[in-house]
């Protein structure tokens, strides 16, 4: 029997899990490590920060999930990573060791590299964040609104696009959901009540896809009166203001970020991050210089922009390219990198964007419509009830080519 271990039970690691699990004590053992004891969706936070949804609709607990399919779940902090002894040291519990390594460790959100944060600023990026927004959001009676993302850096050991912001979609969501909250929930009105502005630490807005997307965005931001303030790199938070590295401040009743992402410190001090951390792996994601060792998702330097689609196609080839090793004849899918999200813009109206413009392809689109609501709504619904399961990958698939057809 040879031993999986997978650190990290997030989009990525979960997926990588349900594809190796028919392996299960016929070639493998399986061992789960995560800090937390329940998996977060994230991409149904903004539902809690903005509609006030229950947290637990974004929590998927481990332990049973994982125990009950045959593998050991072990609640602990990776402390460290040994790639030579092919052991993992943990905050509790005995040093693991492994046969193959996955490493699925996602990003870390680094609020506290924004000074001011803790005590003004506001994110949506995990259960703690969301769920302290909404308390703010509702007894926010209007004022002016400041959304944006940090910027972030990344090693250069792989070739990937250089992002300057991770990944842009939540803060689509944060201005439109809060716009129509506002409007619609609260009755306030727009420019007499409050305003909502953007910044972006690039010179565009949205860099990881093509103009139809974003002058679809655009589109409906100048409808809403959101203006877009770009090349703003956020340097502190303060009571009453944001400021940006350009040296110019901006007045400020609620500000709502989406921090640096960082790799997490474990790796940040191990021999195999690049030199940021992030882990550098070729296509079929494998380490550079560690053959039993593959990584997916927001850690992974090859992922670019950090989304969970991008994550999912890794762990897929991830797992096809474990299983190869462990004996089996699977074809392992070519890296096609593309954007593919649903940005839920608040009430019955979201936009899906798929785009593999980033990556040179042809493909560029944006479906602005209800059914784009219905969509997310279905598959942030399976995603929960089926215990972070990724839909089967022909629905997957199928739901790609209604997409490019539409
Ligand atoms: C607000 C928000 C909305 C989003 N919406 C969408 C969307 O609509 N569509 C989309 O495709 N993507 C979306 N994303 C991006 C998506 O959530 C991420 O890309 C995805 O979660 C990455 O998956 P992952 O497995 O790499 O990491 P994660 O899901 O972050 O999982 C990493 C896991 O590793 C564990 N871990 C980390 N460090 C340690 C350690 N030292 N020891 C033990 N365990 C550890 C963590 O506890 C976590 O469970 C959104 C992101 C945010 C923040």
């Amino acid at each position: 029997m040879k031993h999986v271990v997978i650190l990290g039970a997030g989009f990525s690691g979960l997926h990588l899990f349900y594809k190796i699990r028919h392996l299960i004590n016929k070639t493998i053992t399986v061992t789960v490590i995560d800090s937390r004891s329940h998996s977060l969706l994230k991409p149904s936070l903004p539902e809690v920060a903005f509609d006030g949804a229950p947290i637990d609709h974004s929590l998927v607990p481990l332990r049973h999930s994982l125990e009950s399919k045959g593998a050991t779940f072990l609640e602990a902090e990776v402390t460290h990573i040994d790639p030579a002894e092919c052991v993992v040291t943990l905050s509790q519990g005995d040093p693991v060791s492994y046969d193959y390594l996955a490493v699925t460790m996602g990003a870390v959100k680094d609020y506290d590299a924004i000074p001011g944060f803790r005590e003004y600023g506001y994110s949506v990026c995990d259960d703690v964040q969301a769920q302290r927004l909404w308390e703010r959001i509702k007894t926010f009676n209007g004022g002016a609104v400041v959304t944006g993302s940090s910027k972030s850096v990344w090693g250069s050991r792989v070739d990937a696009p250089p992002l300057i912001a991770p990944c842009e979609g939540p803060i689509g969501e944060i201005m439109f959901m809060l716009d129509h909250y506002l409007i619609h929930e609260k009755g306030l009105k727009r420019k007499q009540d409050f305003s909502i502005d953007v910044f972006t630490p690039g010179s565009i807005f949205f860099e990881d896809v093509g103009d139809t997307p974003r002058n679809a965005v655009g589109a409906v931001m100048q409808k809403r009166d959101i203006a877009l303030h770009p090349e703003k790199v956020l340097t502190e938070i303060g009571k009453d203001h944001i400021a940006f590295a350009d040296g110019t401040t901006r007045a400020c009743d609620l500000a709502i970020i989406i921090p640096p992402y960082r790799a997490p410190q474990v790796l940040r001090d191990s021999e195999i991050g690049d030199e940021k951390g992030f882990i550098p792996t070729d296509e079929q994601m494998r380490h550079l210089d560690y053959p039993n060792i593959f990584s997916a998702g927001d850690v992974n330097a090859l992922a670019q922009p950090k989304l969970g689609h991008i994550a999912i196609i890794q762990a897929g080839i991830a797992a096809a390219t474990l299983l190869n090793d462990l004996g089996e004849s699977v074809e392992i899918p070519p890296y096609e990198p593309e954007v593919f999200c649903i940005m839920n813009m608040g009430g019955h109206d979201a936009t899906m964007i798929v785009s593999d413009h980033l990556y040179g392809g042809p493909t560029d689109k944006a479906f602005h419509s209800p059914i784009s609501r219905m969509m997310k709504w279905s598959f942030d619904s399976y995603l929960y009830y089926n215990k972070g399961h990724m839909p089967p990958d022909m629905a997957l698939e199928m739901t790609d080519k209604i997409l490019k057809i539409l």
